[in-house]
């Protein structure tokens, strides 16, 4: 984070405190519901939940990880703010229109299936009795391997001399930390996941050894981990077998990808799938298609707009959340807080949601014009995931 994205952080912490003090907020909050059809159905979207979110984030994709701390002061301006969480099947039957809730209703989702969920989200679920859909890659889940966004993530550090972060000054390292992220989001965006595979698998073999900020090995869950989550009300989705982002791929692989990871979270859990996260937040015609066909009731985007009455279930809108979405130039600030789950900044105009549909199929024009605009990294962090 340079002096730009501090002081524009600092005009928003500010507005935020201004909006929520005068009451404004409320109006506006108002107002937005009104829009939305009556109630506001908000999705969630976080991915690791961590003890030490200074420590992770000189390790790994900062935009990933939320404190345990940051995290139950989410879910305490959650029910402040008026809203009940509630399942994901819930939500969606607001959204239809099949159900009016006396109350604004929230969804918690977490992407990927990092072990850190288990550990540090799902005691502070248990203990409220809340409950979340955790969408998991089937591939990786009880093995040692590391995603992709990771590995790059690694690597473009290393490229940059981040073995020597222990030495270096706090802005630096996020300086450096923010470039690596949005490098990663680019090649994410233009190739696919073989090819960034390939080229991972190669530059590993060229560094060599393992270093101090490589991220540990065995960071994703076990299926025992899934099984006692499951059995406890956390519900499973499911992100592709390989996380791979579908866009990219032939409508052969698509198939295979959403049947494959279905299938497996069935089978472990005895449970059925009926919910979809794709990878990235990258969709189009051919995947919702898919999903459709193989007995899907939703997938989640990571479009941060608001969820209408009537909208499509295979296009719900997420707001990503993380560690610094919280953070004013003081720490953490309540009222910043708030204002993102009311949508204030978006409404706005500070904010500009990140488009998901793709256009063109594999090897389209569209994966070429992804342009990210300056300092588009603070709203959305990089390596989106
Ligand atoms: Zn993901």
């Amino acid at each position: 984070m340079g002096w730009g994205s501090f002081s524009r952080s600092a005009v928003k912490a500010l507005a935020a405190g201004t909006l929520h003090y005068t009451g404004l907020q409320g109006v506006l909050s108002r107002a937005s519901r009104f829009a939305v059809g009556g109630r506001r159905v908000l999705i969630l979207s976080y991915h690791r939940v961590v003890a030490d979110f200074e420590a992770e984030a000189r390790r790994v994709i900062p935009g990933l990880l939320v404190s345990r701390r940051t995290f139950e002061r989410h879910l305490d301006e959650l029910a402040h703010g008026g809203y009940d969480v509630v399942t994901l099947d819930e939500a969606l039957e607001v959204i239809a229109g099949r159900r009016q809730g006396r109350r604004d209703v929230a969804v918690l989702t977490f992407d990927d299936g990092y072990h850190d969920v288990f550990e540090h989200a799902f005691p502070v679920l248990a203990r409220r009795g809340a409950t979340a859909t955790v969408y998991l890659a089937t591939g990786l889940v009880g093995t040692r391997q590391r995603f992709l966004h990771d590995r790059l993530y690694h690597l473009l550090l290393l490229s940059m001399g981040g073995e020597h972060r222990s030495g270096r000054n706090v802005l630096a390292l996020e300086s450096m930390g923010a470039r690596a992220a949005s490098a990663v989001d680019r090649l994410l965006s233009t190739r696919s996941t073989g090819e960034l595979t390939d080229l991972v698998e190669q530059l590993e073999q060229s560094v060599g050894a393992v270093n101090e900020v490589a991220p540990t090995a065995g960071e994703i869950l076990g299926w025992d981990q899934v099984r006692r989550m499951a059995s406890a009300g956390i519900d499973f989705g499911a992100h592709t077998v390989r996380h791979m982002v579908l866009t990219h791929e032939t409508e052969g692989t698509i198939e295979r990808e959403l049947a494959d990871s279905k299938q497996a979270i069935e089978r472990e859990t005895g449970r059925p799938v009926r919910h979809f996260a794709y990878p990235n937040g990258y969709y189009d015609r051919r995947v919702v298609t898919a999903l459709v066909r193989l007995g899907y009731h939703s997938a989640v985007t990571t479009e941060d707009r608001p969820n209408h009455v009537g909208g499509d279930p295979f296009r719900l809108r997420r707001k990503t959340l993380w560690e610094n979405f919280s953070r004013g130039p003081f720490g953490y600030s309540s009222s910043l807080t708030s204002c993102h789950l009311d949508d204030v900044f978006t409404v706005l105009s500070l904010t500009r949601p990140v488009r998901g549909e793709r256009f063109g199929g594999p090897r389209g024009p569209s994966h070429r014009a992804e342009v990210k605009t300056p300092g588009a990294e603070e709203e959305r962090p990089g390596a989106s995931a």
